[in-house]
């Protein structure tokens, strides 16, 4: 009878598959755990006569035997599979490597930088949190000029007694160009890239943030001519050779006498299209000779030294060389419009 049982069961596990190894599981508990059948025939050997135990305690040794063999061979051919499917396949083609690229700002910051270094001028950058004096009094605005109002200017802290001693965000970069004239004595040839921020909605034209650059220059002698002169390289340098520039009087609390810069239509050539609204001209910078009230304010004398300043927005140079319609596009960090910029490095 026990014979019998081994026999079979021999059969039965010399046959044995499993889909997988929780089935595989299911069979070890079927035959091998303490409630397994194995097991059970080892109670039942209990009952078998001693003379016949050394051959039956043989056979349910083997039935054993057979059984974990079994189990572990399998067990081994799942992980043999598992780590089949693991293996890298070397002859698949390489993902593509995404190497990013150059944000458009940054492209033009650093062109407008690179043509300013070639005249000479240095790099120079300042804090982004500022006083009320860096940003508006040494730069000879008035106590209730209405840069200062909360409409337009962002507030860290505002004393209410005294606007002198208001914390903003920096609306312009010229707070630079004061922290540069009170460290240091002219010559001054500095270049100042930055972020500003004013109170602003956000549109296609306007947003609360842009990127500034500006640049100053105070020697004995500094005239109105040498301004033009290095507008001019610098709108041809950036534009191309034929750009024409022609200046506006414009008026700014820190420089007398103020202009405004136009170049001529990079589309047109000057001849006027709808970009230039057919004028002929786009307006692109701010500048004019420093005001004697700044050189005084930051500790230069005005009767011994001149100079001028100037300032651009970059998105709005980035929009006129690259066509960009919104402003909002610069800081959504969508790929594909970053992708444009791939070929302009
Ligand atoms: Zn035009």
């Amino acid at each position: 009878m026990l014979l019998e049982k081994i026999e079979a069961l021999k059969g039965q596990i010399s046959n044995l598959k499993a889909e997988n190894e929780e089935a595989l599981e299911a069979l070890r508990i079927k035959y091998l755990s303490k409630k397994g059948e194995i097991s059970e025939l080892f109670s039942e050997f209990r009952s078998v006569p001693p003379e016949q135990k050394r051959e039956f305690g043989q056979k349910l040794n083997e039935l054993k035997t057979l059984a974990t063999d079994k189990i572990n061979t399998l067990r081994d051919s799942f992980k043999a599979k598992e780590k089949e499917a693991h293996k890298i396949d070397i002859t698949r083609p390489a993902m593509p490597d995404e190497i990013g690229t150059r944000h458009p700002i940054s492209l033009v910051r650093k062109e407008i930088i690179d043509i300013f270094s070639r005249l000479g001028f240095t790099l120079s950058e300042g804090p982004e949190v500022e006083d009320d004096w860096h940003v508006f009094s040494a730069l000879n605005f008035a106590a209730d000029h209405p840069a200062r109002d909360m409409q337009d200017t962002f507030f860290i802290n505002q004393d209410p007694d005294d606007v002198k001693r208001n914390i903003i965000l920096r609306s312009h970069t010229s707070s630079v160009q004061v922290r540069t004239m009170e460290r240091q004595q002219p010559p001054i040839r500095i270049i100042c890239p930055g972020r500003v921020y004013r109170n602003e909605a956000i549109t296609a034209r306007a947003h609360c943030f842009f990127h500034q650059i500006e640049g100053l220059y105070i020697d004995k002698h500094v005239t109105f001519a040498d301004l033009k002169q290095v507008l001019l390289y610098f709108a041809q340098e950036l534009f191309g050779k034929d750009t024409k520039i022609r200046l506006r009087p414009s008026y700014f609390p820190f420089t007398e006498p103020s202009a405004e810069m136009d170049v001529s239509c990079m589309l047109c050539g000057g001849k006027g299209c709808g970009f230039c609204k057919h004028t002929g001209w786009v307006e692109i910078l701010g500048c004019g000779m420093v005001d004697p009230n700044v050189l005084k304010a930051s500790g230069i004398d005005p009767d011994v030294y001149s100079g001028y300043a100037f300032g651009l927005g970059i998105e709005r140079i980035t929009n006129l060389k690259y066509m960009v319609k919104d402003l909002r596009m610069f800081s959504e960090n969508d790929v594909r419009f970053l992708d444009e910029f791939e070929a302009a490095h």
